[in-house]
């Protein structure tokens, strides 16, 4: 995370923040996560370097970075366009977008056309994970996820393994919606 210029995608009026352990605002109502939630997401992906991610919710893209940095392909998607084209920028201006692919779209149901996937970070809070998103998790797999209301929800590590689905909690948070026809609106 040292290595990705974490101030270079934050609007510029922001920027100041950008050393702080807070999520910060990036336009359109969604913010960047806060430092430690984006590594503690990472690091229960437990990566290490074979595969492809998706990840749902690309705001300003940073995210898709850090996993770039450590997966062989990262698939990102952002529901806001003009926030997938600011992180497609972002990445681009910073030489990180060999393996990122940042595409604009509802990934509330995951993303078909890459499946199945090593890896899933949705970086939105879900009612619950959708079956799709689900079913696009490779076995082995690993999904990180905020499950719960629109105020509060655990962040969840779901584990697919020998066919068996496990869950486990790893921490209490708070995330803006997933929306789009599996999120909330
Ligand atoms: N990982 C991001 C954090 C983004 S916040 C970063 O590093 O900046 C969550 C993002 O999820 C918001 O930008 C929001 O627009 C997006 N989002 C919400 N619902 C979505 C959906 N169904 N599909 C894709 N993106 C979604």
């Amino acid at each position: 995370m040292r290595d990705i210029p974490r101030e270079r995608f934050i609007p510029e009026e922001c920027r100041h923040l950008s050393c702080d352990d807070e999520p910060v605002a990036i336009g359109f109502g969604q913010t960047i996560s806060q430092p430690y939630i984006t590594a503690l997401m990472v690091e229960c992906l437990a990566l290490v370097g074979t595969e492809t991610v998706l990840e749902v919710g690309a705001g300003c893209g940073y995210h898709a970075a850090v996993l770039g940095a450590l997966a062989a392909r990262v698939v990102a998607v952002e529901i806001v366009p003009e926030l997938a084209q600011a992180a497609r920028r972002n990445l681009e201006e910073n030489g990180l977008d060999q393996n990122v692919l940042i595409i604009a779209g509802d990934a509330s149901r995951g993303w078909p056309e890459y499946a199945p996937y090593d890896a899933i970070s949705v970086a939105a809070a879900a009612p619950e994970p959708s079956p799709e998103l689900l079913a696009q998790l490779k076995d082995p797999g690993s999904m990180v996820i905020p499950v719960g209301s629109l105020w509060e929800q655990e962040l969840r590590v779901i584990t697919k393994r020998e066919g068996a689905v496990h869950s486990r909690l790893a921490t209490y948070c708070r995330f803006v919606p997933l929306r789009g026809g599996a999120g909330w609106e």
